[in-house]
């Protein structure tokens, strides 16, 4: 049995910390590549030492003083080292560093070293052996993330190890320019681990047991899911479920390899199981609820619109133009609704409504604001009569009117579209219906 396993910046944001997470590497002797984030928070207000090194370059860039800035983000690293009793120096790796910032060698640079002298510090702590991910984590010349160059090299790399380290959030580009990928990408790297190890798990320890049904500032304690597959998941991070990165699912989907979302804090909790696909039955009908506030409909009316061939696309390309995504488009015979983030949307209003009356000619257009979309996800409702009506007879009890509701033939999914101001009381009547009293 070989695991992955990835710790995020609050379960390495001490001694303290790292202490737990050396128990649970140990507890298992199959838990044998790490890849470690940056030093998060300690406290609420405290600051994750990535974005101290973000502020600490461009103060270098700015051509200030960042003396003090660095030394903070060194005091951090030390007050680990000590609380570890680790027999470890990292003046070398600091003196480089202030004179890479010196030769402003850029801010994925700088944040990168979060990662890195992080994992010095894991691989020192375990006895494993450091790899660092600037040697395996490829980027073209673009700075485009090039996956076949990774796998190779990593797979090959890690071949001649027993047991590695390789610090999360970066790679670097053929000519050693140091690249990270997005903010939270320390997942990313773990996947990638997984995948070239070919692992039987990659686990993702962090601060949370897994992921909740639904948010915990809508609904007090929400249950855990047990099990979601990689599609669900899908369905509910674009809503803006975030536990995990979203590009961190497709390395290891592609193996068919699970991710086991785990609470640092309490190992002793099974955490959530992503999976590619399974015959376990969940545990509710539905698997998540997720949503957000924030969007405008754009309802655009012509008789006999339905025979105009190419009429929705036309709309379509208005959007694009603008550079607008849009998030549902429910259609009937005369109408046809776009469904699009209002702050993106806003300041365009006026170009979008004169493109559409020059594209298509419409009777009328007429638009609402203020709008908030829910995703009710499960694969469990493609089996079970009455999913839907559950549902709606849940939001008709209190009171809330369902503005537009849309089921992919996929039958994963149900969006609900409501007013902002009905948001939170129909995810918990949502939530009551399928998981408290389950009638
Ligand atoms: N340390 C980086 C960040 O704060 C990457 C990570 O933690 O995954 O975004």
């Amino acid at each position: 049995m070989r695991k992955v396993v990835k710790f995020g910046g609050s379960s390495l944001a001490n001694a303290e910390q790292f202490q737990k997470v050396g128990d649970i590497i140990r507890s298992e002797e199959s838990r044998r590549y790490v890849v470690p984030s940056a030093p998060g928070k300690r406290f609420s207000k405290d600051t994750k030492v990535t974005d101290m090194l973000y502020a600490c370059y461009d103060a270098a860039v700015a051509g200030d003083d960042f003396s003090g800035q660095l030394k903070a983000i060194k005091d951090r690293y030390y007050e680990i080292i000590r609380g570890l009793k680790l027999d470890l120096s990292l003046e070398e790796e600091f003196k480089q560093i202030e004179a890479d910032f010196k030769n402003q060698a850029g801010s994925d640079y700088a944040a990168s070293r979060g990662e890195f002298l992080n994992g010095k510090i894991m691989a020192a702590y375990l006895g494993y052996e450091f790899v660092d991910a600037a040697s395996v984590i490829r980027f073209d010349k673009n700075g485009n993330f090039d996956s076949e160059k990774t796998d190779k090299l990593l797979s090959r790399r890690l071949a001649k190890c027993e047991k590695a380290v390789i610090p999360g959030f970066y790679g670097a580009c053929e000519d050693g320019v140091v690249k990270t990928f997005s903010r939270g990408g320390s997942d990313v790297t773990g996947s990638l681990v997984a995948k070239a190890i070919k692992a039987d798990v990659y686990e993702n320890w962090t601060d949370v047991s897994g992921f909740l049904v639904t948010d915990p500032r809508i609904v007090d304690n929400p249950a855990v899911i047990e099990t979601i597959t990689y599609r669900e998941l899908r369905e509910l991070s674009y809503m803006g479920a975030t536990v995990l990165h979203e590009e961190a699912i497709f390395p290891v989907r592609k193996e068919g390899i699970p991710i086991n979302i785990r609470n640092t804090n309490k190992p002793e909790d099974e955490g959530t199981f992503i999976v590619e696909s399974t015959c376990k039955k969940p545990k509710y009908t539905i698997t998540g609820i997720a949503g957000k506030k924030g969007f405008c409909s754009i309802n655009i009316e012509k008789s006999l619109m339905n025979s105009e061939i190419g009429f929705g696309r036309k709309i379509l390309q208005v959007f694009e133009d603008q550079g607008i995504s849009f998030e549902h488009v429910p259609s009937g015979i005369d109408t046809m609704t776009v469904y699009v983030h209002q702050d993106e949307f806003e300041e365009k209003e006026q170009q979008v409504i004169a493109g559409i009356h020059r594209a298509v000619q419409p009777d009328f257009v007429e638009m609402e604001s203020d709008l908030a979309l829910i995703a009710v996800v499960g694969r469990g409702m493609k089996s079970t009569r009455g999913t839907a009506g559950r549902i709606f007879s849940a939001l008709a009890h209190v009171n809330v009117n369902v503005k537009m509701i849309d089921q992919g033939s996929s039958e994963l999914n149900i969006i609900i579209g409501v007013e902002n101001r009905d948001f939170e009381t129909a995810v918990k009547a949502i939530y009551d219906i399928f998981v408290i009293t389950q009638i």
